[in-house]
């Protein structure tokens, strides 16, 4: 597919080019064919854009939600028109199978709605004084500008998971997709300017992440960075907000744990492991990265996961049964390729898979299960981003929580049982953000989605999402009535 896009820079309601000339490529990750040329956005492009982003805020925040709600309603209405369209261009440039493409625009096009609803409840609060002389009043306040800076695993749902609540809430914002993924992000921008929305109120600047990164952050006009990628990014993005004291709302990486109980449906935990371990390759930040089955099952378990791995189709995303597409890039495949290597090397044992796929030309890997691992494999502990698991046995409650809470992230896990105290039990002690019980869909637009430690702070989704880009002030008021 020849893309139609010529360019990923949008400032003041205006496509434009870099003003260098640069460009940059996109490639499908199925074929590594070329794609599209993009200018190469900088930190000049980034500049205008805040400016743009400033000039609109005030006339923008001064509307009521409802207003603002009429423009998030008129994307959701075009984006369900072009869904089709956009899930294909999507598996073009990110390579998951279509099916999971129509499935991320339709989460996408959620959160347009959700927060289309949301606009116009955002509370205050009025506090009883213990003066009689005196009103108290907490007033809520649209942050600012706002910076979204993207990753490429979900090219949709990730710009309209940070831009609908950031413009429900009346900020302004400048949009950075992941250079890996723009296309989607374009024709979702392109929504909003058919939407109607305002000039300046969304702007989008792709191109070279450092020169952006340090333009957002340097600017004392941006008073929000919300972000999703790699616990490596979150962290310099929190050292540089220390210069302009930005708030920060940072969806990091994951390493979640799943735990399968011996007196658990293990069909239907083989069936969910299949889902949250293979979707998207492997490339979601709460995939199960580990497994911990009971050891009275683990034989059993294990041999029904391989059954249902081994009825995966790979191949290009674009042919309608395809289960796995190909990861993103080279250097995806390499770390994929490593685990399995230290793994393999330091005793595991292959159940399937464990091999590079090499029926088409992209960046495939066949869905792998290890056995047999230890806690002194990279697997055990490094993201995997990949469509590879490890299976480990344990033998009771305790155990198995001190291991799936052995790590720095803490962004989901995963508890299968049928027992509900041991469900309520373990969800309590275990220390992620997000917990699955007999279930690995959690993310859904209605409720709070985010991680503790170093998964990174706040939440998306929700009526808390929203709260992210909202300030309280505070509003003292006394009255000259002779009361005390
Ligand atoms: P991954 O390792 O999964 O590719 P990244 O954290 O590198 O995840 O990428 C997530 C997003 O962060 C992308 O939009 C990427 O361009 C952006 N990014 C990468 N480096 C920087 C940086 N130094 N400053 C700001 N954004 C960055």
């Amino acid at each position: 597919m020849i893309v139609d896009t010529v360019t990923g820079i949008f400032v003041n309601g205006k496509w434009k080019t870099s003003n260098h000339g640069k460009t940059f490529e996109v490639n499908n990750p199925a074929t590594l064919e070329k794609i599209a040329e993009l200018p190469y956005g900088g930190g000049e492009e980034t500049r205008e854009a805040i400016d743009a982003a400033k000039a609109a805020f005030p006339a923008w925040s001064e509307l009521t939600g409802r207003e603002r709600s009429t423009y998030l309603y008129n994307a959701y209405h075009l984006m369900q028109e072009r869904k089709e369209k956009l899930a294909r261009l999507l598996t073009e440039e990110q390579g998951k199978p279509l099916k999971e493409a129509r499935g991320e625009i339709e989460f996408a096009a959620s959160f347009l709605l959700w927060y289309a609803e949301e606009a116009s409840r955002i509370y205050g609060e009025m506090v009883p004084a213990t003066k009689r002389n005196k009103r108290l009043w907490v007033v809520p306040k649209p942050i600012g500008v706002v910076a979204a800076i993207t990753p490429w695993n979900f090219p949709a749902a990730m710009v309209t998971r940070k831009v609908a609540p950031a413009l429900a809430a009346g900020c302004t914002v400048v949009l950075k997709p992941a250079e890996l993924t723009p296309l989607s992000a374009i024709e979702i921008v392109k929504i909003f300017e058919d939407a109607g929305l305002p000039k300046g109120v969304l702007n989008m600047v792709a191109g070279n992440p450092e020169e952006i990164g340090e333009a957002l952050m340097e600017s004392k006009d941006v008073r929000l960075v919300t972000f999703t990628g790699s616990t490596e990014v979150g962290k310099l993005l929190i050292e540089g907000s220390a210069k302009t004291v930005k708030k920060l709302s940072l969806e990091l990486g994951g390493h979640a744990p799943f735990l399968v109980f011996e007196d658990a449906d293990l069909n239907l935990a083989a069936e969910q492991a299949l889902a949250s371990k293979y979707r998207n390759c492997g490339q979601t930040c709460i995939c199960t990265n580990r497994i911990y089955v009971q050891s009275a099952v683990k034989e059993e378990f294990t041999r029904i996961l391989e059954e249902k791995v081994s009825k995966l189709k790979i191949g290009n995303g674009q042919e309608e049964d395809v289960d796995i597409g190909p990861l993103i890039n080279e250097s995806g495949l390499k770390k994929v390729k490593d685990q399995v290597e230290d793994a393999l090397s330091k005793g595991a044992d292959l159940y399937t898979g464990g091999s590079q796929w090499s029926g088409e030309n992209g960046y495939y890997y066949e869905p792998t299960i290890l056995a047999n691992v230890t806690e002194e494999m990279k697997i055990m502990s490094q993201e995997t981003f990949g469509p590879v698991v490890p299976v480990m046995a344990f033998e009771n409650e305790e155990e198995v929580i001190s291991k799936a809470n052995d790590t720095d992230y803490g962004l989901a896990a995963f508890l299968f049982t049928n027992d509900l105290n041991r469900a309520i039990t373990i969800m309590e002690k275990l220390d992620y953000g997000i917990i699955g019980i007999n279930d690995v869909f959690p993310g859904t637009a209605e409720a709070p989605f985010g991680g503790i430690k170093e998964s990174g702070m706040g939440k998306e989704g929700g009526h808390e999402g929203i709260q992210e880009f909202v300030e309280m002030k505070y509003v003292s008021i006394g009255l000259q009535n002779g009361k005390q």
